[in-house]
């Protein structure tokens, strides 16, 4: 197995931002301004206001890149409150590629020099952490301890904690209890014939260790070995929203090398927003020509966890007695158009009684970034997602991304609603161990379950 070597380098090459490699006003050009979007924006639905909605964001995008209007604070302000969801995308019967616009608009925002101090800042903080895997792991070895102390009882005892700055607090609020242990790739069973490479991700290794070890679990019951490239960063889908080309660039070429210097089969991702981005490393790149080649290949090779193991013959499952249901990560149903088979994979294993939402697609607020720079709106969509959750009567909520993970338990934490929340492949492993199979010549994991 190819082991982590901790290795990290700042991947940013120095200089000016690109110019982007789509056209703006072609994309722009698509919108008949039907309004078939509407209903599906999480923001209009809240606020009601065209502004707020995609096709006014689309109006106001094309205002300022054809110079009637100034990115000013007000404007640019409809566009911060955008999720980068991608529900309008699905919605739109013209084929609007949608994130794409809201990441070239804000990327040209960035480029010309006119982003407010907050973008600047963002862009900024991700371009220091990011691309150091051994940063990532101090900081949260440092929140490890901080939840471990008995700092946070006391800072709430005597309300310090509502003198933080608000993304701090949103921060606090919504952190999930750190395990111990961050994720080490474990040993796998002898006699695997296939290879697949998994990405480990930033933050996904000390959230969720356990998601990463039901991930090699399953893949190693369906016959893959699972190798993780040394030299992996973060995908750049956080750098990408926050319209810094430059970075999002930097750290998709370093994974295009790391990956397919790994010579795997697939490139198989447990987390959507991640999966989302490096489905698109292709046209992030495009007219890079040492990379386009490279990055399309890629691209082609990468699937989400649930994809590529709805495609496979399931062994035996066990019992799951519980009632679930599923909340579409966005990145997943809207970007990836993921959405039948995680709930495949549900139905399958026996027990599990899978109670559909009232709108399992729409977003939790969690957005990357979002519930840390726009808490109120994304306090409001979890309230809602959460009134959704408790209405079904399910025990466990199930989703596909550890940022949507994050958000639904700090909701369902804060409302004091005894569900716990998973991602649907920890379900199918728990599935797979109850079955409790033994070794068999044709199946060399029987010994490790
Ligand atoms: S984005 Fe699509 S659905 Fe929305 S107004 Fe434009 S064409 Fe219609
Ligand atoms: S990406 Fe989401 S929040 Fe943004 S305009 Fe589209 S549906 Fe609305």
């Amino acid at each position: 197995m190819t082991r982590a070597t901790g290795a990290s380098r700042d991947v940013t090459p120095p200089g000016p931002q690109p110019p982007d490699a789509y056209d703006l006003r072609e994309d722009i050009a698509r919108c008949v301004h039907c309004g078939f979007c509407l209903q599906a924006c999480p923001t209009y639905l809240q606020l009601g206001k065209e502004t707020d909605s995609p096709r006014g964001r689309i109006a106001l995008i094309e205002a300022m890149s054809s110079g009637r209007a100034a990115p000013s604070g007000p404007l640019l302000g409809h566009l911060d409150l955008c999720l980068q969801c991608r529900a309008c995308e699905t919605a739109c019967p013209s084929g609007v590629p949608f994130g794409r616009i809201m990441e070239t608009a804000r990327g040209d925002v960035m480029a010309s020099g006119a982003g407010p101090l907050a973008w600047r800042l963002r862009a900024a903080a991700l371009r220091h952490v990011l691309p150091h895997r051994q940063r990532i792991a101090g900081a949260m070895a440092l929140l490890r301890g901080y939840q471990r102390s008995p700092l946070p009882a006391l800072l709430r005892r005597t309300g310090a904690l509502g003198l933080l700055p608000r993304p701090l607090r949103a921060a606090e609020a919504s952190l999930p209890v750190l395990p111990r242990a961050s994720f080490v790739p474990p040993e796998q069973p002898p006699g695997l014939t296939r290879t697949v490479a998994l990405l480990r991700g930033c933050l996904m290794p000390h959230l969720y260790p356990r998601t990463h070890a039901a991930t090699v679990r399953v893949l190693n019951r369906l016959g893959y070995r699972v190798v993780f490239p040394g030299q992996e960063v973060c995908c750049g889908a956080l750098s990408l929203h926050a319209g810094d080309r430059r970075q999002a660039r930097a750290l998709a070429r370093q994974n295009i090398d790391a990956f397919l210097d790994a010579k795997v089969e697939a490139i198989v991702v447990n987390s959507a927003g991640c999966g989302s981005t490096m489905h698109e490393y292709g046209g992030l790149l495009r007219d890079d020509p040492v990379y386009r080649e490279r990055a399309a290949r890629f691209a082609a090779m990468t699937r989400d966890v649930l994809e590529f193991v709805a495609a496979h013959a399931l062994p035996a499952l066990g019992e799951v007695p519980v009632a679930v249901t599923y909340q579409d990560s966005c990145h997943l149903a809207h970007a990836q158009r993921v959405t039948q088979g995680p709930r495949a994979l549900l139905r399958a294993i026996p027990g599990i009684d899978l109670r559909e939402l009232t709108a399992p697609d729409r977003c939790c607020g969690s957005a990357g970034l979002y519930s840390l720079v726009q808490p109120a709106m994304s306090a409001r969509l979890l309230a809602e997602k959460v009134d959704d959750v408790r209405a079904t009567g399910a025990s466990v909520v199930a989703t596909a991304n550890p940022g949507c993970m994050m958000q639904l338990e700090a909701g369902l934490r804060q409302r004091g609603i005894d569900a716990r929340v998973v991602h649907v492949i920890e379900l199918l492993d728990e599935a797979m161990r109850a079955a409790g199979r033994p070794q068999t010549a044709d199946d060399p994991c029987g010994a490790a379950w």
